[in-house]
């Protein structure tokens, strides 16, 4: 089957699937606690899709042209079964690459099943290098040290090179930039800083919060000449740099303040099942209920995927209020 197009021509590439909306952290830029509390009600088991279902949604994305599947969450290694799923996963055919974004702390003990499974990579969220930073962040108390060791033996088990993701937030963790190069540069393991974005409802975002990548950058290369080099492919979010010694690279996703809309490929399914075609948008499809009545569910993302006229990130702007409420990260899975 030919791939499908928006109707700003982009087609259907990759698809980040969450498995759950539950987390064990709670990171104050994604699930604050004044929110997310105890008595936040977070879906019931059989609202989320089960292994067969998320199965037949990734084969009717890969039909359409997507072979890149990157399993997302909330915390997607808290999801019952997870390797079971990547196992199923990894046969699809057509799934060239198979990868999860985890915040590490279940990842030592799981990384060898997942690579055995027929996960390719993960990428690993990580805030800071400092614990009362990181810890202030994830506000659970969770200490770095830890996700440090999980990096190493994920990287053992096979599943690198590691993408370590850090949000960078104004007068939260600035520091961390140069700190977290520092660190991983010559490790072999790739930092990729991200510009705090405006998902979600909860997170009080706001433009001045916001570090933007050129402030980054001249960060690293006041202390490590970095040079530009060519994404990995077309559409890659993060823009490279390679430390000018040869020791390694860095990322940086500018999402706020250099959008990249018009190269966006990107499909998402929640734990629910619905799909999104934007991370901004406040509405989705339900491939579930499609599926729960006997709809073909490839019908129904080649229809929606035809209509996507989304670019929010090249049209925001902080002086528009947004119209609709947005879903949040925790929930769509970033
Ligand atoms: N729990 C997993 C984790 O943290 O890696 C996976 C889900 S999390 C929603 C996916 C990614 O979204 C993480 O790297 C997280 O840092 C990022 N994220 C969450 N809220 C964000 C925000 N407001 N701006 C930028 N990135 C955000
Ligand atoms: Fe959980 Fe990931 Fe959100 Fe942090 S960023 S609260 S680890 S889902
Ligand atoms: Fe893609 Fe929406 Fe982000 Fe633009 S704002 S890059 S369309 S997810």
């Amino acid at each position: 089957m030919a791939g499908v197009t928006d109707l700003f021509d982009r087609q259907v590439r990759d698809l980040r699937v969450s498995v759950t909306d539950r987390c064990n952290f709670r990171c104050t830029y994604c699930m604050p606690k004044e929110i997310f509390g105890p008595g936040h009600e977070f879906l019931p088991r059989d609202e989320l899709l089960t292994f067969d279902e998320i199965a037949s949604v990734v084969r009717a994305f890969v039909a359409r042209g997507v072979n890149k599947v990157r399993i997302t969450g909330g915390e997607p290694l808290l999801r019952k079964g997870i390797v079971d799923l990547v196992g199923m996963l990894s046969r699809v055919d057509g799934v060239e690459d198979l990868t999860l974004t985890t915040n590490a702390s279940l990842l030592a003990r799981k990384a060898e099943a997942l690579a055995a499974a027929g996960l390719n990579r993960v990428t690993v969220s990580l805030d800071a290098m400092d614990d009362p930073t990181f810890k202030k962040m994830n506000d659970v108390e969770f200490p770095v040290g830890t996700v440090l060791d999980a990096i190493e033996v994920a990287a053992a088990a096979g599943l690198g090179p590691i993408k370590v993701n850090a949000v960078i937030q104004r007068g939260v963790n600035e520091h961390s930039v140069v700190d977290m190069a520092n660190h991983f540069k010559g490790t072999g393991h790739i930092v990729r800083f991200i510009e705090y974005m405006d998902v979600g409802n909860t997170n009080g975002w706001r433009l001045d919060d916001v570090v933007p990548a050129d402030e980054m950058i001249d960060q690293i290369n006041a202390v490590h000449p970095l040079e530009a080099i060519p994404p990995n492919y077309p559409g890659e979010v993060a823009n490279r740099f390679r430390y000018s010694d040869g020791d390694g690279e860095v990322g940086i996703i500018a999402s706020v303040t250099k959008p990249f809309c018009g190269s966006c490929t990107r499909a998402r399914v929640s734990a629910e099942g619905s799909m999104y075609t934007c991370l901004f948008a406040s509405e989705g499809t339900s491939l579930r209920d499609a599926m729960r009545s006997g709809v073909d569910v490839g019908e129904v993302i080649s229809e929606v995927w035809a209509k996507r006229d989304d670019r929010y990130s090249e049209v925001r702007s902080d002086a528009t209020p947004r119209l609709s409420v947005p879903v949040e990260m925790s929930y769509i899975g970033g």
